[in-house]
């Protein structure tokens, strides 16, 4: 990993010792601290009031059993976690994972990008995470709601609307936040809308939350594009994952002008030159829950399946990473710039490795960061909560042009501040930096806490 300043060296020295064996968490804060040096030799006084070494320890992380029981009748037990990582700047705001990979060290990473994310869009929101180790994957509903149930009976005592606001993420959808919602509306027998979002449209939700996150990274690509003169129009995109985030990102590029010739789950890649089906990707995936490889059987002679192997083999113009943390490394890179890609952007969190981004920026593909490029789903949550605290709910026609005109701000801000650093086009140095300052000034404004 580069060199840090020497100022930042020691705090992620101590991050290290603190937080052993916690390797994302450690990767996202060495990511940060690396775009930190000129900051700190400009504003000694964030140094001076310890402000990176708090944001570097959450502020409380709540770890508790989840028994519940299942379809056969036999006790099940999992870890439930809620990381609330900084309020300086409003509520705690993250989703919810529940995937058999999640434990602290994860959820940490996400509560710390999400605390930067949040700061980058200009929103009052705070940062965290949390989920559980639970695999929804192959349960039955009423497995899912029991589980739901029996997570929401701890974490409802810990969330509120002014406290700590959850949302949806890997394994977390719509189905998942109705019952833990129903959950928190009959243990406290309050109808506190603004306590989770991601909610239905009939019972609190808003328009656009499920599309946010694929939309926003597109409408990243597309200010990305303008900026230099270029737009969708012809270009062929590589997706990975089929979950939230990838179908939705999907939708937007077909709906600019370009062309989604592969996407992926955790068992393969489906390739179709013609272009991706939606509805029939949505009805397999979203309604169906089922692999990626009914895709191929379903579709006809223009599309196939490759077993095990990853989507970035693909040859595209723009890759756009939908999926989860590090499945996009160094060799990957390579292969894409190799391509003729010149364009990623991040849907997912975290998804390159530390050796990708730095192929990427040594071959001069465009590189956008998670924290900057998925950033319109966490702002769509926080039209939410506008939206519940006022009684009030926006047309969809609304609050997409608002989460078009936050993704532009993202994107402005993020390319503004990385040319005020003295690195130009630098889309994670930007980002990193315009994050940081906005929760840092919040911080020394409200004291040592
Ligand atoms: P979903 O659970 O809806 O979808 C995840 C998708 O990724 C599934 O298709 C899953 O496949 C696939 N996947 C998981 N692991 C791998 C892997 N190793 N290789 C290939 N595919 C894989 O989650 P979301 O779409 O909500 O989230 C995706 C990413 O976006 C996460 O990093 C999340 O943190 C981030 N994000 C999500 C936001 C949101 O609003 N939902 C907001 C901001 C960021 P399978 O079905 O086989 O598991």
């Amino acid at each position: 990993m580069p060199i840090l300043h020497e100022k930042l060296h020691e705090i992620y020295d101590e991050v290290l010792h603190r937080n052993a064996g916690e390797t994302e968490f450690h990767q996202a804060v060495h990511e940060v601290l690396d775009s930190l040096g000129p900051v700190v030799a400009k504003h000694p006084d964030y140094t001076d009031a310890a402000v990176m070494r708090r944001l570097c320890e959450p502020e409380r992380q709540i770890i508790f059993r989840v028994a519940w029981v299942d379809d056969a009748g036999q006790v099940q037990i999992n870890r439930g976690f809620r990381v609330e990582f900084n309020s300086a700047l409003g509520p705690y705001k993250g989703g919810l994972r529940f995937h058999p990979s999640v434990n602290l060290g994860i959820v940490k990473f996400l509560g710390f990008e999400q605390t930067f994310k949040n700061s980058l869009t200009g929103m009052p929101i705070g940062g965290g995470k949390g989920g559980s180790d639970f695999d929804p994957k192959g349960r039955s509903d009423g497995e899912v709601m029991r589980f739901c149930q029996a997570f929401m009976t701890e974490l409802y005592r810990h969330i509120g609307e002014h406290t700590d606001v959850p949302a949806g993420d890997i394994g977390v959808g719509g189905r998942e936040i109705g019952y833990l919602f129903g959950q928190y509306k009959r243990i406290t027998n309050r109808f506190e809308s603004g306590v989770l979002t991601g909610k239905g449209i009939a019972w609190g939700g808003s328009q656009v939350r499920t599309e946010a996150t694929g939309f926003g990274v597109v409408f990243f690509v597309d200010e990305i594009l303008r900026a230099n003169a270029d737009s969708f129009d012809g270009k062929k995109v590589v997706i990975s994952g089929s979950g939230n985030v990838a179908i939705y990102a999907i939708e937007k590029v077909e709906k600019l002008g370009g062309t989604v010739i592969a996407c992926s789950d955790s068992s393969g890649y489906i390739v179709d030159e013609a272009g991706i089906d939606l509805e029939l990707l949505k009805e397999i995936k979203e309604r169906r829950r089922e692999r990626i490889s009914c895709y191929a059987d379903e579709r006809g002679p223009s599309a196939r399946f490759i077993e095990d192997s990853t989507v970035w083999e693909v040859p595209c113009d723009i890759a756009l990473p939908c999926a989860t943390q590090n499945e996009l490394n160094g060799h990957d890179a390579a292969v894409l710039a190799k391509n003729g890609c010149t364009i990623v952007a991040e849907g997912a969190n975290m998804p390159c490795t530390p050796e990708a981004v730095r192929v990427f920026t040594e071959a001069g593909v465009v590189f956008a960061p998670g924290k900057a490029a998925n950033a319109g789903g966490v702002a769509t949550s926080a039209l939410e909560m506008q939206q519940n605290a006022s009684r009030d709910s926006w047309s969809f026609e609304h609050t997409e042009g608002r989460l078009a005109e936050i993704m532009r701000g993202v994107h402005d801000r993020s390319l503004a501040t990385a040319d005020e650093y003295g690195s130009p086009g630098n889309y994670v140095v930007g980002a990193n930096i315009a994050g940081f300052i906005q929760v840092a000034d919040a911080m020394l404004a409200l004291g040592v806490i």
